[in-house]
């Protein structure tokens, strides 16, 4: 199986981008990371200085690129200056409301009318290359229907602008990947892992499962089945991985996000995800050089993720995969000696201990060469998948 491009991801922030970037790099060539911070990358600047750390913390092998959020006072000017760096791919469009950090975003009433400023903007992007790539949900709509009734807001852009690329990010419905493939020529849908193996039973249909719950929200088992069927032929893997700490997730306010970087590569290979999927598409969509598809590599037996990276719980940490992916990382060991490792890991965690302080984000993994367990620093990882 050869590493991926992902499509939709989202790297945090402070300490949280230090545990979560190690995930994606390991399995991901290539990643498109989400605007929605906070702060939001917006300006030119922002994207340039978000992006040396991102790209810092993903390492040589991981070919970061950006995506710059729309907001309201977003001008055309902005756009020209963003395109200006060559690091973003595209702007993202949030309605108002609709998910984590989107509260400052483009207002309801735009979407059902556009304004002639924001049309102004769309041409802008559209005139500089730059996709735009959509949340698509109608946030004053039932949230079972929010897509289907976005996807009016969408025809309206394409047809307007005959030459604005766009992407529905993380698809849930058989409506909204339909829409894709019959505009396939400029419009991209994104399919996150999740959705394809999950339906809304599995959220609310038994007990409450906040680690299921994200937005949008799983649909009905059909939807599912749509996902799968454009997984296997027109549409992208965007994980839309988005951590959450546990104490935001577990309330009577819970956040909406699914933390699955940990299980991506090994969900991938045991749903026998094609490459076209996984990679192609995307680089065909956005004009950009094939990634090299370099292999993965995978332990015999099965593996589970655990109940904790740092103090996010990750998908599926509860349902043993048949495999684990090996990383291969080339490594600095506290005595300053450089050298390959190959390793499994059992989790990451922020301490310390004997060889490494102060406080900082530690790995304790199984070493395959030295048959042991062992705990590196996430700091001395050169590489996190080196070139073989
Ligand atoms: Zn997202």
């Amino acid at each position: 199986m050869r590493a991926f491009t992902d499509c939709h991801v989202h790297f945090r922030q402070d300490r949280m981008a230090g545990m979560v970037i190690p995930y994606s790099a390991r399995c991901c060539e290539r990643v498109v990371a989400m605007p929605n911070t906070d702060p939001p990358i917006h300006s030119a600047e922002e994207v340039r200085a978000w992006h040396a750390m991102y790209q810092q913390l993903a390492g040589r092998c991981c070919d970061v690129r950006m995506t710059a959020k729309l907001l309201p006072r977003t001008t055309p000017q902005d756009v020209r200056e963003v395109a200006a760096t060559g690091l973003a791919v595209g702007y993202k469009l949030y309605p108002a409301g609709a998910t984590t950090n989107s509260d400052d975003g483009i207002p309801a009433e735009w979407i059902d009318s556009p304004p002639d400023r924001l049309m102004g903007v769309v041409q802008a992007i559209s005139d500089c290359g730059l996709a735009l790539l959509h949340h698509g949900e109608h946030p004053h709509e039932f949230c079972m229907l929010r897509e289907d009734r976005y996807l009016l807001f969408m025809e309206l852009l394409y047809r307007s602008f005959p030459k604005l690329r766009m992407t529905l990010e993380h698809a849930t419905t058989e409506a909204g990947v339909a829409f894709a493939e019959a505009r396939a020529d400029r419009v991209l849908a994104t399919i996150t892992p999740h959705h394809l193996l999950l339906t809304l039973d599995d959220v609310v249909g038994d007990r409450i499962k906040p680690d299921h719950f994200c937005k949008p929200i799983a649909k009905r088992p059909r939807d599912r089945a749509a996902l799968r069927r454009a997984a296997g032929t027109h549409a992208a893997l965007g994980s839309d991985s988005a951590p959450h700490p546990q104490e935001s997730k577990y309330w009577d306010r819970g956040c909406a996000g699914i933390f699955n970087a940990p299980v991506l590569a090994e969900v991938v290979r045991m749903l026998e995800l094609p490459e076209s999927f996984t990679r192609l598409n995307a680089a065909r969509f956005y004009g950009l050089p094939e990634t090299t598809g370099r292999q993965l590599e995978f332990s015999e037996g099965p593996w589970c993720p655990g109940r904790k990276c740092g103090d996010v719980t990750p998908f599926m940490w509860d349902r043993p995969m048949p495999h684990g992916q090996v990383w291969s990382i080339l490594y600095r060991n506290h005595e300053g000696r450089i050298g390959p490792r190959r390793i499994v890991p059992l989790h990451i965690w922020w301490g310390q201990n004997q060889y490494h302080s102060p406080n900082q984000w530690l790995l304790t993994a199984h070493d395959l060469d030295k048959r042991a367990t062992r705990t590196f620093a996430t700091a001395n990882v050169i590489e996190w998948l080196h070139m073989r």
